[in-house]
């Protein structure tokens, strides 16, 4: 496959139209900063970004009376690299529009590799990884692992959800049992069914306060559970505006969605998801030998105490955790599950 060629008229028309778009905004950016200087907007305020279209935000806020808002807002000159759930500081327009000011410290970021293979961050303040399993596709081989380690290694918590219990008999089934195993280690499990209502209480519960996503294989449910935690209202304050509509970053941007609390008339607003397609596709990226052992929580207790201080477990004597699955105290399925991601990424 051959690559078009641009004729050099063709690349001075590209690279004009990109210098007028960074004038524009360069312009805005002015125009806001001259309008702070004179202060046409009002006082600073909390916020938390929504959504993000280039140089544009939506930033959802709370008014005086406590109701959830949104305003389309600029950003500073020298504001930049926002993504949506970034804690920000800004000042409203008279026409509700507004202006960034300053961004808050994150307690957690998600990335992604870029079109470059460059870690670019995509979501920020994230307090849980939903990690969506079903019966049906049956969870193959180490997937779970995978979506766990990829979690811990963000320092965010993974939670697991195992979507589809009314395909479950009423005891036991593969994937349950598969389930259990995970419990044992101090996961939290929670059985649910997007179809027959089961189980979302416990996973509004588990929702309730913070900041979520949902990732997983495609086929398990995802779109159905967050179909049914995000009942219209919700919808439609998260709606993205005619114009973001058209606009070609809506496939990839993040939005962040309030969610009210289970039952309750007032919806009181508990805690938020954030969801795009590069989320739901969450991953292993680039992390090293280390960084895998150490995904395994229940490795940890034992990585240092290897003979050898840069030892693989492989077949090295005095291997600590090749003794520990001996003892049959770490799960031979979870080893052999390190073992293979090991090497795919070494692969990779
Ligand atoms: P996603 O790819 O993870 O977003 O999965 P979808 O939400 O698109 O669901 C995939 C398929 O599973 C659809 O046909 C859904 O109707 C079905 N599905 C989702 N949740 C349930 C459930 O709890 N029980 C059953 N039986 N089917 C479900
Ligand atoms: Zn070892």
């Amino acid at each position: 496959m051959s690559r078009r060629k641009l004729t050099r008229q063709q690349r001075w028309r590209v690279e004009k139209v990109q210098a007028e778009r960074a004038e524009r905004a360069n312009r805005r950016a002015e125009r806001d900063d001259a309008a702070l200087e004179a202060g046409a907007h009002g006082a600073e305020r909390p916020g938390r970004v929504a959504a993000h279209f280039g140089r544009s935000l939506e930033v959802e806020a709370r008014d005086a009376e406590g109701a959830l808002t949104r305003h389309r807002c600029h950003l500073r000159a020298n504001l930049e690299g926002l993504v949506t759930g970034d804690r920000v500081v800004w000042r409203e327009a008279a026409d509700a529009t507004g202006v960034v000011v300053a961004r808050g410290e994150r307690s957690s970021v998600l990335e992604r590799p870029d079109a470059r293979a460059q870690m670019r961050p995509v979501a920020a303040n994230i307090d849980q990884i939903l990690i969506v399993v079903a019966s049906e596709p049956a969870p193959y081989g180490n997937l779970i692992d995978r979506y766990l380690v990829a979690a811990e290694n963000t320092g965010i918590a993974p939670v697991l959800v195992l979507n589809k219990s009314d395909l479950l008999p009423d005891q036991g089934g593969d994937a349950r049992e598969l389930l259990s195993r995970y419990a044992a280690l101090g996961y939290t499990v929670i059985e649910a069914s997007a179809r027959v209502d089961h189980g979302l209480g416990a996973l509004h519960e588990q929702l309730d306060g913070r900041t979520s996503v949902f990732v997983g294989q495609s086929g398990v449910g995802k779109s159905s559970l967050i179909d049914r935690l995000l009942p219209e209202e919700t919808l439609r304050i998260g709606a993205l505006s005619e114009e973001s509509r058209k606009g070609k970053h809506t496939t990839t941007t993040a939005r962040l969605y309030p969610l009210p609390r289970d039952g309750e008339a007032g919806a009181v607003r508990e805690g938020d998801l954030i969801d795009s397609p590069g989320i739901r596709e969450f991953g292993l990226w680039h992390l090293d030998e280390q960084q895998i052992a150490e995904g395994f929580i229940e490795f940890r207790p034992f990585l240092d105490a290897c003979r050898f201080r840069d030892c693989r477990h492989r077949a090295e004597p005095g291997c600590a955790l090749l003794d520990a699955v001996e003892r049959g105290a770490i799960h031979p399925q979870r080893f052999a599950s390190f073992q293979r991601i090991r090497d795919d990424v070494a692969s990779g």
